[in-house]
This record gives structure tokens, C-alpha cells and sequence, in this order.
């Protein structure tokens, strides 16, 4: 549903409007995240969400968690996880967002190290990744080469 971000309205300033609207998409179901779930599942995946770990001393919440497989799948946000094509330093308000920003890059890695040391393969998706580019990934995980099903053309009672 292309539903914006209703509600209430009352003038904030820029940095603080756009602040507030990533922090609102941060934690719960950003939108590239349920759409990577719902094609997942309608591919027949089954998985956890913001499935916490902890292993050893380190706190992982992926946001998307095949137990079985021991998968882990992260949809990082752009901006709060720095990715490459859009996640350049701020400008303004820089004493306080770049070492917000390093941080949450320095916890991604120390995440993805105690992931990996405890036998998971981590699937890092960027939000601005196409839908089909970021499912292909993950499925390439699973089932290595087994390929993408055509696309959303599961028969919905094929027994055969
Ligand atoms: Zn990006």
C-alpha cells in the first residue's frame, strides 16, 4: 500500500523531519524488508524476523532468519548504514551523526564477525537493491544454484 506517512503534522525542522522519519523506518518493517519477506514467502521460504541472538558478548537482530540454514539476512537502510551510492557523510549536524553513523557501521561488522564465527552466512541487502536483484541473493544463499524461480508464477495447486 503506497500509504505516505499520515497522522499528525506540525512544522519540525528539515534534519529533525528527516530524522525522525528514518528512525520511524528503522526498527519495524521498512518497506524493502516486507516486500523481501512477503516474496520470500510467497516463494515457499519460512524464517523468523528480528529474531534476536546473542552470541557470546555480541546482540544480533536480523531481519530475517533462516534457523535451519543458519541465514541471517539484513535489509540496511541507506543512510543509517552508509552504503555506498547513497549513504554520504551529512553535512550538517555532523558532530552529532558521524559517530552515530560509525557506530551503527562498526556494530554491522562486529555483527557480521559474530555471525560468521558462530557458523552463519549473513545476506547483507541494501534498501535501495531491486526487489527480484535482492531475492535472487538471498536465495542464492539457501539454495545455491538453484536459481530464482519464475517469477511469481507458482501454481497455486500444482501436484503433479
Ligand atoms: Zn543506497
Amino acid at each position: 500500500m503506497g500509504s505516505g506517512p499520515g497522522g499528525k503534522r506540525h512544522p519540525v525542522p528539515l534534519d529533525e523531519g528527516r530524522a525522525r522519519n528514518m528512525r520511524a523506518n528503522r526498527r519495524v518493517d521498512s518497506k524493502p524488508e516486507v516486500q523481501l519477506r512477503k516474496r520470500l514467502h510467497s516463494l515457499g521460504f519460512r524464517f523468523r524476523k528480528d529474531y534476536r541472538m546473542d552470541l557470546g558478548d555480541t546482540r544480533v537482530r536480523p531481519d530475517i532468519v533462516f534457523t535451519a540454514k543458519k541465514v541471517a539476512v539484513f535489509v540496511d537502510g541507506c543512510f543509517w548504514h552508509v552504503c555506498p551510492v547513497h549513504g554520504r557523510e551529512p553535512t550538517r549536524n555532523e558532530w552529532y551523526w558521524t559517530p552515530k553513523l560509525r557506530r551503527n557501521v562498526e556494530r554491522d561488522q562486529l555483527a557480521d564477525q559474530a555471525l560468521a564465527d558462530a557458523g552463519w552466512t549473513v545476506v547483507r541487502i541494501w534498501e535501495h537493491e531491486l526487489l527480484d536483484a535482492a531475492t535472487a541473493a538471498v536465495v542464492e544463499v539457501l539454495s545455491p544454484g538453484v536459481g530464482l524461480p519464475a517469477r511469481v508464477s507458482i501454481p497455486k495447486s500444482a501436484s503433479t
